[in-house]
C-alpha cells in the first residue's frame, strides 16, 4: 500500500472512481439521458449568458430556480433542496442524517453510486435482495435497522417500480431517513415528490438530467419536510450549481414541461417497440417503467466491447445479484435503436461462437 493510500480514509481505499470520460460514438445509449434533444428554453438562455454570471458567484437565479422546482413538484419553495445533480443531494442527505459506522440499506442491484456514497461517508453498504417479482422487500430492508434506507423507483438498472404499499411500509417503520430516488419518474407518471413533505423522514429525489435533457447542467433536487431539507442544505454547502445552469433550468421548468412530457412519452413508445423487437430475436428484456431496458445476457462485458466496435455504447453489468450478466440500453430515436439491435444481435452471435470454440478447445 502506498504512503498516500495509507493516509486515506480506510472506507474509501477500495472505492473505484466513476469513469466520466466519454469517447464520441455513433449511438451512445449508455447513460439514460434524453437522446431526443435539449429543452429549447435552456438552449436559448445559455446562449445569452452575461459576463456577471461568469465573474460572480451564482445566486442571481437561485430563487427563480427554487420557485420553478417547487411549482413543478407541487410543494413550497422551502420544501425543496437542490444541488450539483441529484448525486449531490443524495450524498449530502446521507452525511446529514447518518453517523460514520451506520448502515445504508438498499435493494440490490440498484444505482451503482449508492454503495460508493455509503463508503465515502463512512457508512456500511448493506444490500438486500428484491422480492421474486422485483419489488423492494420492505421487511428485508427494515430488518437491517439501517439509519438510511435507499429505494430507487423506477429502479436503475432493472427498470422495475417499487410498490406503493412496500414504500409506505418502509416509511412508516424505518428508524432513520428514507431516500426515494425518482430520477426516472417522468417516464412512469406518478411518483411521490408532492407528498414527501408530509412525512418527516422521507426525501424524494429527482433530476433534470434524464427526461428534462439537461445532464450537462448538473442540477438535481429533492423534496421533503422543510426542516429535513434544511439539514441537507447545511451539509451540501453553498454554490454547488452554476449561474448559467440555474437560469437555463429555471426557464426550462417554466416553458418546456410539455416538451419534456412529449419526449418522455416518445421514449416509452420506443421502449415497447424495442422490447418487442428484442423478443423477436430471442432476447428477454425485463419489463421497464423507465427510458432503458435491462437484458440478461451471458458475456455482457464482451458484448458491450463488440457493440462499441460497431459504434454503439451500452452499459454492461457483469454478475448482477439474482440476475447474472446483463446489458442496459437507453432508449433514443428509432434509427439509433435499429443500430443497437443490429449490433446486439451481431455481438451476441460472436460471443456464442467464441464460447463454443472455448468449450471445444477445453475438451
Ligand atoms: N439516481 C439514479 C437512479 C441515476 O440513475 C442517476 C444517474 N445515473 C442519478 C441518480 C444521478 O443523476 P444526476 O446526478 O445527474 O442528477
Amino acid at each position: 500500500m502506498s504512503e498516500s493510500l495509507r493516509l486515506a480514509r480506510a472506507t474509501i481505499r477500495d472505492v473505484v472512481p466513476y469513469p466520466t470520460e466519454r469517447t464520441p460514438c455513433a449511438a451512445d445509449l449508455s447513460d439514460n439521458t434524453n437522446l431526443f434533444g435539449a429543452p429549447p428554453a435552456a438552449v436559448r438562455e445559455l446562449t445569452t449568458s452575461g459576463a456577471d454570471e461568469i465573474t460572480r458567484y451564482p445566486g442571481l437565479y437561485t430563487r427563480r430556480l427554487r420557485e420553478a422546482l417547487a411549482d413543478y413538484a407541487g410543494v413550497r419553495p422551502d420544501e425543496v433542496v437542490f444541488g450539483c445533480g441529484s448525486d449531490d443531494v443524495i450524498d449530502s442527505a446521507i452525511r446529514a442524517f447518518a453517523e460514520p459506522g451506520d448502515l445504508l440499506a438498499f435493494s440490490d442491484p440498484t444505482f451503482s453510486m449508492i454503495p460508493v456514497f455509503a463508503k465515502v461517508n463512512g457508512l456500511v453498504p448493506t444490500p438486500v435482495r428484491f422480492t421474486s417479482s422485483l419489488d423492494v422487500d420492505a421487511d428485508a430492508l427494515l430488518a437491517t435497522n439501517a439509519r438510511v434506507i435507499y429505494i430507487c423507483s423506477p429502479n436503475n438498472p432493472t427498470g422495475s417500480l417499487a410498490s406503493r404499499q412496500a414504500v409506505d411500509y418502509v416509511i412508516e417503520n424505518a428508524p432513520g431517513i428514507v431516500i426515494l430516488d425518482e430520477a426516472y419518474a417522468e417516464f412512469a407518471n406518478g411518483g411521490r415528490i408532492a407528498d414527501a413533505p408530509r412525512h418527516h423522514r422521507l426525501l424524494v429525489t429527482r433530476t433534470l438530467s434524464k427526461a428534462f435533457g439537461m445532464a450537462g447542467l448538473r442540477i438535481g433536487y429533492g423534496t421533503g419536510a422543510a426542516a429535513l431539507v434544511h439539514e441537507i442544505e447545511k451539509v451540501r454547502g453553498p454554490y454547488k450549481e452554476n449561474a448559467p445552469g440555474e437560469r437555463a433550468a429555471a426557464s426550462a421548468l417554466r416553458e418546456d414541461v410539455e416538451w419534456m412530457r412529449e419526449l418522455a412519452a416518445r421514449a416509452v413508445t420506443i421502449r415497447e417497440r424495442f422490447a418487442e423487437a428484442l423478443r423477436s430475436h430471442g432476447f428477454q428484456p425485463y419489463p421497464s417503467a423507465a427510458n432503458f431496458l435491462l437484458i440478461p445476457l451471458p458475456g455482457a462485458a464482451r458484448i458491450a466491447q463488440l457493440m462499441r466496435e460497431r459504434g454503439v455504447a451500452i452499459r454492461p453489468y457483469p454478475g448482477l445479484p439474482g440476475i447474472g450478466d446483463a446489458v442496459r440500453i437507453t432508449m433514443g430515436p428509432w434509427p439509433l435503436m435499429e443500430l443497437a439491435l443490429e449490433a446486439l444481435v451481431g455481438a451476441s452471435e460472436t460471443v456464442s461462437r467464441e464460447s463454443e470454440v472455448a468449450l471445444e478447445s477445453g475438451r
